[in-house]
């Protein structure tokens, strides 16, 4: 008898060689089979009578085998297995390409019924390599909506069909239901059984459409109930509120006047921060526009109420550089700021944590390192999370839990549309930056094919003899075999700019290098010891280099669209002029309409929608991105009625039961539980 978590290796047919096939696909036991859902679906309902086929169109033949099956050898490694079917209204050819076992399965004078896609072989009627079954089993796989799923070598598309039949046969009702019945039932789905069954064998197009919105149901309902128990959602609303104060104590000691966007976006948190319930606020705004700044006057806002700050980016290179801002803003205040990062040595860090522990420190500025044991804050009021998308939930989770009911700002560049967000971060309010403060200039960009080469290799030159500086990205890092041979890698990339220009400083920085040495090399550029920076997109994060002048983008045509504008977004924070140019040998037209948008649109949020309207929501919003669990059969652009719907649903059932203890939850609880385990966050 079969279990959800017995092997596969114990469903009959399943042999040593094909449950490793299995595993490669992540199919380890029979619950995982059962979650393998197709990747597609083939109608094969089309039943016709010879005599009416057509050529070119798939269709469905009843029909008794009139020729003994010949099978011939022309040449090694060519079988043929050839012979003719015939039905009352005619008759045709049947032939098998190298599969010459199946002469012992087809036998003269039986029925069978074939599904494949008509051909001509002279004025005959042809299948070649038709999906067939005995006219008795007729039904299984052909004359309906077959499954087709993601295969690997070892595995055929019958292997698995077969596997999921079986496994669906035996285990009758213990059939997975991650939904409480009255859930079910209020948002009309249908049963897990009928799901899993239909979603595998669907009975018709409408059972497909019902079994597909009942297991997205499910799957985002597990994935809100997860984030919320990541969270801890529920009895935290109320927040430390503040003393307001008049911010011209803070912003009358800047360099600069803030934007009035800015301005916006720092009232929407003091209003938040003294409102005495928890802040949980977005702030999203383009690169460059300032987004430092609002943070800086909150944490001063903060240690003018006694209390402290914790400012968490996602590389030590990042922390550099914030540490280094965020002290110029705060030296006025005489507000000692501490870095915490892995790297430190054992004496810095000491310090640092006596600093944060006694409250002589106002702000610790840090990696990841921040949340980690032994980091302990005298009084932590507000949590800062910059480039958020590279923290898991529980990440952010366990900085906010180093204080009582501190504040929370998340910083991000990326537009994300409101329900996702609202998945993300939980319920949460967004303030937008929507302007660029003043006198930023634009960053001319071009789009050229690689006939360009000398000039842009001359232009190299020109600037680097001016003193600026250059970053070049190239989208992979060594030529994979499986990939198109005419990708420029980073490392080739490099070699061929140091012959092209000897007399000028070149290096490579690529994401498999260990977090040090490219740390180290980035230094290095920003301090101007580097002409040239090669990378991949490791340096997508915001690093500031104001004497970068040139963003090169090779292979421009595999980068999204916001991605190249964040690229771009490195350059042009100097007072020089500053250039992008995306090289793209790309011949579809599509492409090149995708790059040309570059040229002329400069406004980041435009840029996204345009991304969005051109690739789709699939993979715009790769759930990868956000630090989420990759879902099995939910797709995040697309689903998103079903995800307003399984919010509300979720919220309700945590309302009632926060940590899912009542009987009827515990399926469900069971089911956020797997989805975290596969991004590594664990529930308390
Ligand atoms: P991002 O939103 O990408 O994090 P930053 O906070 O790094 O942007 O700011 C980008 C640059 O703009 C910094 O050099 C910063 O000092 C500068 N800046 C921020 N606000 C203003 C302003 N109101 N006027 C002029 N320069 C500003
Ligand atoms: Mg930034």
């Amino acid at each position: 008898m079969l279990k959800l978590d017995t092997p596969v290796r114990y469903i009959k047919g399943i042999g040593e060689a094909k449950a490793k096939a299995f595993a490669r696909l992540g199919v380890h036991d029979v619950g995982s089979l059962l979650s393998f859902f197709p990747r597609a679906y083939e109608d094969r309902g089309n039943l016709l009578p010879v005599a009416k086929l057509q050529e070119g169109e798939a269709a469905c033949v009843h029909a008794m085998i009139v020729t003994e099956p010949e099978l011939s050898r022309p040449r090694r490694g060519l079988d043929i297995l050839r012979f003719r079917i015939s039905d009352a209204s005619g008759a045709m050819y049947v032939t098998f390409f190298n599969q010459a076992w199946l002469k012992n399965r087809l036998v003269r004078g039986e029925s069978y019924a074939f599904y494949g896609k008509v051909g001509l072989t002279g004025r005959t009627y042809s299948f070649t390599n038709p999906v067939f079954e005995p006219l008795s089993e007729a039904g299984r796989l052909t004359g309906r909506i077959a499954p087709i799923y993601r295969l690997t070598s070892g595995l055929n598309q019958r292997d698995v069909s077969q596997s999921v039949r079986r496994a669906l046969d035996e285990l009758k009702l213990s059939i997975p239901d991650a939904l409480p019945d009255a859930v079910a039932r209020d948002n009309s789905l249908c049963t897990a059984r009928y799901a899993y069954e239909n979603i595998h064998f669907p009975a018709d197009a409408r059972a497909l459409s019902l079994a597909r919105r009942r297991l997205v149901f499910e799957e985002l309902f597990a994935l809100v109930c997860a984030l919320s128990l990541v969270r801890g959602d529920g009895g935290k609303e109320s927040g430390i509120a503040l003393r307001r104060l008049d911010l011209s104590g803070f912003t009358s000691t800047l360099p600069f006047a803030p934007t009035g966007a800015q301005l916006r976006a720092i009232s929407d948190c003091v209003d938040d921060m003294c409102s005495g319930r928890l802040m949980n606020r977005l702030i999203q705004g383009d690169v460059g526009s300032g987004k430092t700044l609002v943070a800086a006057a909150l944490i001063w806002l903060a240690a003018e109420n006694g209390l402290q700050s914790a400012f968490m980016a996602p590389t030590e290179l990042l922390v550099e550089q914030h540490y280094a801002t965020l002290s110029g803003f705060l030296a006025p205040f005489k507000l000692k700021v501490v870095k915490l990062t892995g790297s430190m040595g054992a004496k810095a860090r000491r310090e640092a944590l006596a600093a944060l522990e006694s409250g002589e420190a106002a702000l610790a500025v840090g990696t990841h390192a921040l949340i980690s044991e032994g980091v302990e804050f005298r009084r932590l009021g507000l949590v800062v999370t910059d480039e958020q998308h590279r923290f898991g939930v529980a990440q952010r989770t366990a900085l906010s839990a180093k204080g009582e009911r501190a504040h929370v700002l998340v910083m991000s560049a990326t537009p994300i549309p409101r329900t996702l967000a609202l998945i993300i971060y939980g319920d949460l309010d967004v303030s937008l930056i929507d302007e660029l403060p003043p006198g930023r200039q634009q960053v001319d960009t071009f789009a050229v094919t690689s006939a360009y080469r000398r000039r842009l290799n001359a232009f190299i030159q020109k600037l680097s003899g001016e003193g600026r500086q250059v970053f070049v990205v190239c989208p992979a890092i060594e030529q994979d075999p499986d990939a198109p041979t005419d990708l420029t890698t980073a490392e080739e990339h490099t070699e061929e700019l140091r012959r092209a220009l000897p007399e000028l400083r070149i290096e490579c920085i690529h994401g498999r290098m260990k977090a040090k040495p490219r740390d180290e090399l980035m230094s290095r550029f920003a301090a101007g010891e580097i002409d040239v920076l090669v990378s991949t997109t490791v340096i997508e994060v915001g690093v500031d280099v104001p004497n970068a002048a040139l963003m090169i983008v090779e292979n421009a045509e595999r980068f999204g669209l916001s991605q190249l504008h964040q690229l771009r977004g490195r350059v042009g924070r100097g007072s020089h002029k500053s250039y992008c140019v995306l090289v793209s040998d790309a011949k579809n037209g599509e492409a090149r309409e995708r790059l040309s948008v570059l040229t002329h649109v400069y406004d980041g949020f435009k840029i996204a929608e345009e991304d969005l309207r051109l690739r789709g929501p699939g993979d715009f919003f790769g759930a990868r991105q956000h630090g989420l669990p990759e879902l099995l059969i939910a797709d995040l652009g697309a689903d998103m009625d079903v995800l307003t719907s399984a919010q509300a649903a979720a919220q309700k059932v945590i309302a009632g039961d926060p940590k899912l203890q009542n009987p009827e939850n515990r399926p469900a609880l069971e089911c956020a539980r797997r989805l975290l385990a596969v991004t590594g966050e664990r529930l308390s």
